[in-house]
């Protein structure tokens, strides 16, 4: 089914308003996240299995949106001058289950990153902005044929900067 033009910017509109203010949905779900772990004492059997059922319905998407980890991590590659350091750690953080379950479910999610070939107009501005692409542009890319998309890769941690990014509305984060 076609999806009305005016829904669509609407959605891209949203999606471009939630990654602006990403950090601070990330500080607010960490900081609730923590104080319940904390205070209620939260079994973390349970995060692991919150984080899982949300790797099933939109990937990896608890190291940037939810963990108190994440965010810690996040504030510290942000203090350091090196923009190579933030890349590598973006693309090889190992350290944790939620991390491995979730980065395996980005090929199987619900929602996924899709490209509308036929509104895509080549400019390169989402490779731009991804750090997988960054780290091996010989192997990824969200809009050349032929190559791997990064959205489905194990690294993805869905910053979505991508979808927000594209000036078209050629990428969709969607079911
Ligand atoms: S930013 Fe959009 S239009 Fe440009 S290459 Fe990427 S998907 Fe295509
Ligand atoms: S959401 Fe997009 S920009 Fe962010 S890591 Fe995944 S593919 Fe790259």
């Amino acid at each position: 089914m076609a999806v009305n033009p005016i829904a669509n910017i609407k959605i891209i509109s949203m999606l471009k308003l939630l990654v602006d203010k990403r950090i601070l949905i990330l500080a607010l779900m960490a900081a609730g996240l923590y104080y319940g772990i904390s205070v209620y004492y939260i079994s973390l059997w349970y995060v692991l299995l919150a984080g899982v059922i949300l790797g099933v319905v939109f990937g990896k998407v608890f190291c940037r949106w939810v963990c108190p980890l994440g965010l810690m991590m996040e504030f510290m590659m942000g203090m350091s001058p090196d923009g190579k350091i933030k890349g590598m750690y973006q693309y090889h953080k190992v350290g944790c289950p939620i991390a491995w379950i979730s980065g395996w479910l980005n090929k199987y999610s619900f929602f996924r990153i899709k490209i509308n070939s036929d509104s895509c107009k080549n400019c390169g501005i989402c490779d731009k902005e991804c750090y997988i692409v960054a780290m091996e542009p010989v192997k990824y890319s969200l809009y050349k044929p032929k190559m791997d998309r990064p959205g489905d890769s194990f690294t993805c941690s869905k910053c979505l900067k991508c979808v927000a990014t594209c000036p078209n509305g050629s990428l969709t984060y969607k079911v």
